[in-house]
């Protein structure tokens, strides 16, 4: 397993469940990538629209490069909060797909589930075909 899987399976733990890991962190970051990168764009357009209506002024030219270089790593930070929820439950279907039965919502191991329902979360296993 590499290193980069490794790193992103701290926030991704389902990445270690793929046969390929490498192909599973591939698909899910050229599926979401523009998605983020909108989510990036507005929330930067938004914090630097704020930055200049009401902020500029009254702040010290020396800041300024940090308040630039602060917003786009918040901005950077929103977007993957934002995701990873959606991006985590993308990863649980690809799973379902490999035989790796895994509650959608939460990611508890259905395996030999017989209920229907997540005994973790108490939602009704999602049927996927
Ligand atoms: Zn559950």
């Amino acid at each position: 397993m590499s290193r980069q899987v490794r790193i992103w399976a701290r926030w991704f733990p389902e990445l270690m469940r793929f046969h390929a890991p490498e192909e599973a962190l591939s698909g899910m970051v050229k599926h979401q990538t523009p998605l983020f990168v909108v989510i990036y764009l507005v929330t930067f357009a938004v914090y630097f629209g704020v930055y200049f209506t009401w902020l500029d002024d009254h702040i010290p030219r020396v800041i300024r490069p940090v308040l630039f270089a602060l917003g786009s790593v918040i901005c950077g930070v929103l977007g993957y909060a934002l995701l990873r929820k959606r991006l985590r439950r993308g990863l649980r279907r690809e799973l379902r797909a490999e035989g790796v039965m895994l509650c959608i919502p939460c990611g508890y191991d259905l395996q030999g589930n017989q209920s229907g329902v997540c005994p973790e979360c108490g939602k009704a296993v999602e049927v996927t075909v």
